[in-house]
């Protein structure tokens, strides 16, 4: 069975979504893909390095290790809420619908990951 592009509900073989909303919203997704891929990519590149190079250099210098990475989670956690883009494997496997929330959940999931990181020197510094 044919599923829809966008929410996975069944559809006929002629058929790329299941109603005019969801045809709607797939087009709105790559438009707004188009016009933000750029920036989304680069912050996105640039905040999972500030997160890995902040965890590296915890063990020197712990408050500036832990303000680049939880920063960066933030911010990576806030730009995947905002533009939640995920791959086309994502979109393929779930559809668009479900890898949009796919996507929201890891950026909810960044920004535990700051919390967390938060309390770590918390705890270091106590
Ligand atoms: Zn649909």
């Amino acid at each position: 069975m044919k599923k829809c592009d966008y929410c996975a509900k069944e559809i006929s073989y002629d058929e790329m979504y299941c109603c005019e909303e969801c045809e709607k919203l797939t087009k709105d997704y790559y438009i707004r893909a188009d016009r933000y891929a750029k920036p989304f990519s680069v912050i996105n590149v640039v905040c999972l390095f500030g997160v890995m190079a902040g965890m590296f250099i915890f063990p020197m210098a712990k408050p500036f290790g832990a303000a680049m990475a939880i920063i960066c989670c933030a911010v990576l956690g806030v730009l995947l809420l905002v533009l939640p883009f995920p791959t086309e494997s994502m979109i393929r496997k779930f559809k668009m619908k479900k890898a949009i929330q796919i996507t929201r959940l890891v950026g909810i999931g960044m920004m535990f990951l700051g919390v967390m990181i938060a309390g770590l020197l918390a705890i270091f510094l106590s």
